[in-house]
């Protein structure tokens, strides 16, 4: 079985942790990175400390708005497929970089892969789940992280090629948690372990209107405890742009920060009282390891850690973050929504059903 995977930025480095090493104990792989990410913050780091091989080939593709990006991407992947013709070509989540692939593996008759597939937050105007409904409907193989995202392709008709493998995410977190563990963390930055809150902040939403970057300001200057927010690259050039950041920087108790790389966030992640994010996987990442979570959203595709109890959806709503952080209680048992934390080998068990 060779496969062709597509990774481009920080979550799908992560994602791609753990994958590749089961891909590879398998038969080929052969690793694209599109460079959506291509600060090094976001990007080199990744590599180096998760371990992941370095890339086949490059597809850099560098600066520039999502659809500039796309064109790009989909021009320069189209001769790798026709050069290493695989068995499938991999992608992961629900970025540009994701999008890029499926249309060029559909354009090509490449049969398609599709990693956390059938995730909804049923908001389409979110550039993500424009990327990832997308992708599920040209995929031949739907790798489900939940029961949850199997039913939402179900009632999209989407049921051939569709497994249920856990998420992988969990894999990589049972991988490095003992390594994050030694790392400085809270201590290293002076922040009393259990007494700080995480924040991260980076979604378009969030960022890409004078109005939502007040909103920002506004949760952040009053959080009421201390934080440490490491800054998406993304998020510091609209604030910097909208004249924004500097008022930030000495906000008492609030840490602006550098982007961490995985094992040094990991470690930050650990040891905080709460985390506040737009992120998708650092609201998984908080269940995983047990961190109550305020999400900063209306709406979430991982319903399960809401419902259970663990998560609240505040919005960018100051008010709202106040009354979620006045109660950080988390119910004692924490199911395994997302599997047993081998969905990579449950995802090669998938790729060689389906692709034989
Ligand atoms: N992450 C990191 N350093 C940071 C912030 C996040 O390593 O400063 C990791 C985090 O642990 C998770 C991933 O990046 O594994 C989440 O990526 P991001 O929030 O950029 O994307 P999303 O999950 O929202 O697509």
């Amino acid at each position: 079985m060779r496969i062709v995977s597509l990774v481009g930025n920080r979550p799908q480095f992560v994602k791609a942790a753990p994958l590749c090493q089961a891909l590879r104990a398998e038969g080929e792989e052969i690793l694209v990175h599109s460079g959506q990410h291509y600060d090094p913050d976001l990007a080199d780091l990744f590599f180096d400390e998760l371990g992941i091989p370095a890339p086949d080939h490059s597809l850099a593709v560098g600066p520039g708005s999502p659809l500039h990006q796309l064109t790009i991407m989909m021009e320069r992947l189209e001769p790798v497929l026709a050069d290493t013709q695989p068995d499938a070509l991999l992608v992961y989540g629900d970025t540009t970089t994701t999008l890029a692939g499926a249309l060029v593996a559909a354009k090509m008759d490449v049969p398609l892969a599709h990693v956390e597939a059938g995730l909804r937050s049923f908001d389409k105007r979110m550039p993500e789940e424009q990327n990832r409904v997308i992708t599920d409907h040209l995929s031949d193989v739907l790798l489900c992280p939940t029961q949850q995202a199997i039913d939402n392709l179900a009632r999209e008709g989407v049921t051939k090629g569709v497994h249920l493998v856990g998420d992988v995410m969990y894999d990589a977190c049972r991988a490095f948690a003992a390594l994050a563990a030694t790392q400085p963390g809270a201590v290293g930055r002076g922040l009393e372990p259990g007494g700080y809150v995480l924040v991260t902040i980076h979604r378009a939403a969030a960022t890409d209107t004078p109005e939502a970057l007040s909103a920002m300001v506004e949760v952040l200057t009053s959080l009421g405890a201390p934080a440490i927010f490491p800054v998406h690259p993304r998020t510091r050039a609209k604030l910097e742009a909208a004249g924004r950041w500097d008022e930030l920087q000495n906000v008492p108790g609030l840490i602006m920060a550098r982007p961490a790389g995985y094992l040094d966030f990991t470690a930050l992640l650990m040891q905080a009282q709460a985390v506040i994010t737009d992120s998708g996987g650092v609201q998984k990442e908080a269940y995983f390891h047990g961190i109550p979570c305020i999400t900063l959203r209306d709406t979430t595709e991982w319903v399960e850690t809401v419902d259970g109890g663990f998560n609240r959806l505040t919005g960018m709503d100051a008010a709202k973050v106040a009354e979620a952080m006045a109660d950080l209680s988390m119910p004692d048992e924490r199911p395994q929504y997302y599997g047993d934390g081998h969905a990579a080998d449950a995802i090669v068990r998938a790729l060689v059903t389906e692709l034989g």
